[in-house]
């Protein structure tokens, strides 16, 4: 069993369709799959129509949340498997993060139209088609204008977060996403806590306040951790009996990353699933 517990689809900042996400999957001889686009649920049932009978799906998301530290806002990314899609408090918080991605993310657009960028808002609108926005569309019409040659390169330049064209997304407090998750029934897992943002900030302090609201899960393995990160980190996920998990983060052709290049034991999956209320169980063989 190859469990692969964070993935991206065309249904937030992804590129490929579901049926496209499935293939690369099987190809990479991933049997378990999680489906944890950004702030939204829309491509859950999709997900399970391009299920084939021997692959295990697990439905979640990504939520992107801010911690406060000395008076700095750092950006914390934050997975949520099985919960409730129609809770009422954590569906109304995805709206509200989705309806916000989109101001943000033209926001961000008119910076560069201003500064005389050849690109568009609709531009940006036509390739997230309906997606919640993110900096990887605007990458794209980045892309298209011939600026740069991969999202990667459009990060490290006009898409920086320390760059005159970025804009911050009004993001849940940390604390109130993980309660929000539990509330929904699901469970909630720190993603990747030592990459960019978060790195500075996940200590076994941050970890127990983390713990206190709920959290349940840690992601150690994932490719923008080195060794030490992950040593680090287990010893942290140890320290407070925390669920240690592994993913790629795919995002097909957005990110060099290969689907089932990091990937989760069937322990952490076990956990997961009884950690959850249920509501919204695995489709397909669950873990012996
Ligand atoms: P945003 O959420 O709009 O601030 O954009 C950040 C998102 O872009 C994160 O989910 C990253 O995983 C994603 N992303 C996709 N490709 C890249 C890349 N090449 N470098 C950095 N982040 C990327
Ligand atoms: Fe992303
Ligand atoms: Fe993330
Ligand atoms: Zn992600």
């Amino acid at each position: 069993m190859t469990i692969d517990l964070h993935t991206h689809t065309a249904f937030s900042d992804g590129t490929d369709q579901p049926d496209e996400w499935m293939a690369a999957a099987w190809a990479q001889g991933v049997t378990t799959l999680a489906i944890t686009d950004h702030d939204t649920t829309d491509g859950w049932q999709a997900a399970v129509e391009a299920r084939p009978p021997g692959v295990t799906l697990v439905r979640g998301a990504e939520l992107s949340t801010h911690l406060v530290q000395g008076g700095r806002r750092y950006s914390v990314h934050l997975l949520a498997y099985l919960f409730d899609p129609v809770d009422r408090r954590l569906a109304a918080e995805l709206a509200r993060l989705r309806a916000d991605r989109l101001e943000r993310g033209l926001a961000m657009v008119d910076r560069m139209v201003a500064a005389g960028l050849p690109i568009s808002r609709q531009q940006v609108l036509d390739i997230a088609d309906g997606a919640p926005v993110g900096r990887p569309h605007i990458g794209r019409a980045l892309m298209a204008a011939g600026l740069v040659s991969s999202v990667t390169e459009a990060f490290a330049t006009y898409l920086s977060g320390r760059g005159p064209y970025y804009v911050a997304k009004a993001d849940t407090a940390l604390m109130t996403a993980i309660g929000m998750v539990r509330g929904a029934g699901g469970v909630p897992v720190l993603a990747h806590p030592r990459s960019r943002g978060a790195a500075a900030i996940t200590d076994a302090a941050m970890i127990r306040s983390c713990v206190d609201a709920g959290l349940v899960g840690i992601e150690v393995d994932h490719p923008d951790h080195g060794p030490d990160a992950r040593a680090d980190l287990r010893r942290l996920a140890d320290q407070f009996g925390l669920i240690r998990t592994g993913a790629s983060d795919y995002h097909g052709s957005n990110k060099a990353v290969r689907i089932g290049q990091d990937t989760s034991d069937e322990d952490a999956l076990r956990a997961i699933v009884s950690a959850s209320s249920g509501v919204t169980p695995l489709i397909g063989p669950e873990p012996r």
